[in-house]
């Protein structure tokens, strides 16, 4: 029975099976569990016949697509699980403005592909994201708040089931899958062996323009934010970073980050002058000028500052909606207690535009998005660092609408990921089309 993928299983006990299931994830940390076995599908078909012979163990299944959940979702203590990482191919279509891929395609790898058509879509901000946990989560992209979630580019996918079929969702078929899979992230049924995408018309410019305060203005810096967020463009993405070797300070410090994404320079400079004007000018230690840089380059300094390799991942986060008055105190300590570098805090200005997105399992959003990660690194980290992140979001939950799954950390602290409605319904699909179970859900279920 399922000969084929006999032949490509490896099963616990095996020599490497352990390194080969610890390789599928981005971040170092051991969980300290295993599956049964582990499949590295190299088609559709490949899926749809290990989802089978699963279901003939009565073993459960888990899959990962770049391995880049910081929870590291995809691995479980028992079950099998299915890496797809090889079902990396990208194929555009300039003329319909569309592409088709799979979900072990990096976000460079595909911003690399659309480079040269003059198209775009909003990929994750690190160069090695997958696409498939990505857009399966929301996916918040490069130039999201101008074009959209990566999910809201979503047209359609080629999905297996847990009955090992393969069928097509979209607007006009399957709709109920397809409104799943639009958010649904680790909670979804079934597993996705294609997406296809809407592209967009690439910015003429993009560029990152940069300030940095030392740590003693953090409450003043996150208040001018707060007050000026909801007049800054769409086509900028206003972050605040805080961590132990600041930009150019190399010390406990807050960087104002905004990437902006423009026609031209002059469109760029003009969107950004908010920094230069601000009054809180005299009190930074740096004003950068805008520096312009094509996004790839962008994208692959970034991960390598901000999320170095060899490190230790913990994170949480919150969408934060409660007063910055009671917000700013819970800030100011989680700065105190956080561990050293490349372990930062992240504030983010969405203010999402309401009544804008289709009707998908996605839902909850609020004007700031706060995600904490704990990067532990060789030895100076103390065991209380990985808590770091999971007490600060419980701290902020007084204040949040609930949690993202795109930096969820269900398996250590559980979270409202989705409206009441849209998880009700989430879970009458599950009984739908995954009656038994067989596909792992959000934290441990
Ligand atoms: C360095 C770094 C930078 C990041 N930057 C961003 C960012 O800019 N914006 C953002 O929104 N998020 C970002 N994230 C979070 C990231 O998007 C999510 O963790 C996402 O789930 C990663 O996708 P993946 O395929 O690499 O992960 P995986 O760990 O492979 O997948 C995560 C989970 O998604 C499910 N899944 C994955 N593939 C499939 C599939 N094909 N079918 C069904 N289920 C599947 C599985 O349940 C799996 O456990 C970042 C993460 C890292 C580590």
């Amino acid at each position: 029975m399922n000969p084929d993928v006999r032949a490509i299983a490896r099963q616990r006990g095996e020599p490497g099976f352990d390194e080969a299931v610890l390789a599928t994830s981005f971040g170092e940390e051991d969980p300290g569990i295993r599956p049964h076995a582990l499949v590295k599908a190299r088609s559709a078909d490949d899926v749809s016949q290990a989802v089978l012979w699963a279901r003939d163990r009565n073993w459960r299944v888990a899959c990962c697509s770049g391995g880049h959940a910081w929870s590291q979702n995809h691995i479980r203590d028992s079950g099998l699980l299915i890496d797809l990482s090889a079902l990396d191919e990208i194929a555009i279509d300039p003329a319909g403005r569309s592409a088709v891929v799979g979900p072990g395609c990096i976000s460079g790898d595909l911003d690399a592909a659309l480079s040269p058509h003059g198209l775009f879509f909003p990929v994750a901000h690190a160069f090695t994201v997958g696409m498939g946990g990505f857009l399966l989560q929301g996916g918040f992209g490069w130039n999201s708040r101008m074009v959209g979630l990566g999910c809201d580019n979503v047209t359609g996918a080629d999905v297996v089931l847990a009955d090992g079929t393969l069928i097509h969702a979209s607007r006009s078929q399957n709709e109920d899958v397809f409104w799943a899979l639009r958010g649904s992230g680790t909670g979804f049924f079934g597993i996705v062996t294609k997406f296809y995408l809407a592209l967009h018309e690439r910015p003429g410019f993009t560029g990152i323009k940069m300030q940095v305060f030392r740590l003693k203005h953090l409450e003043k810096v996150i208040r001018w934010a707060h007050e000026i967020g909801p007049q800054i463009s769409s086509q900028v993405e206003f972050q605040i970073v805080v961590n132990r070797k600041a930009f150019g300070i190399f010390s406990h410090g807050v960087e104002v980050v905004t990437p902006v994404f423009a026609e031209s320079r002059a469109e760029a400079k003009e969107l950004v002058a908010f920094i230069d004007k601000g009054p809180l000018r005299p009190a930074a230690s740096l004003t950068l000028p805008l520096i312009g840089a094509p996004l790839g380059n962008i994208m692959k300094v970034a991960e390598k500052v901000i999320f170095p390799t060899g490190t230790r991942w913990h994170a949480d986060n919150v969408w934060l909606d409660g007063p910055v008055e009671q917000v700013i105190p819970v800030l100011q300590e989680t700065a105190a207690n956080q561990p050293g570098a490349p372990s930062h805090i992240l504030w983010l200005n969405w203010n999402p535009a309401p009544g804008t997105r289709d009707a998908m399992a996605f839902s909850i959003e609020a004007r700031t998005y706060l995600a904490l990660y704990g990067g532990l690194r060789g030895k100076k980290w103390q065991p209380s660092d990985r808590d770091w992140a999971t007490k600060a979001a419980e701290a902020l939950m007084l204040h949040s609408a609930g949690s993202q799954l795109a930096d969820e950390n269900l398996r250590r602290r559980p979270a409202r990921v989705m409206s009441e409605s849209n998880l009700a319904r989430l879970e009458t699909l599950r009984a739908k089309y995954d009656p038994a179970r067989r596909f792992f859900s959000f934290g441990g279920n």
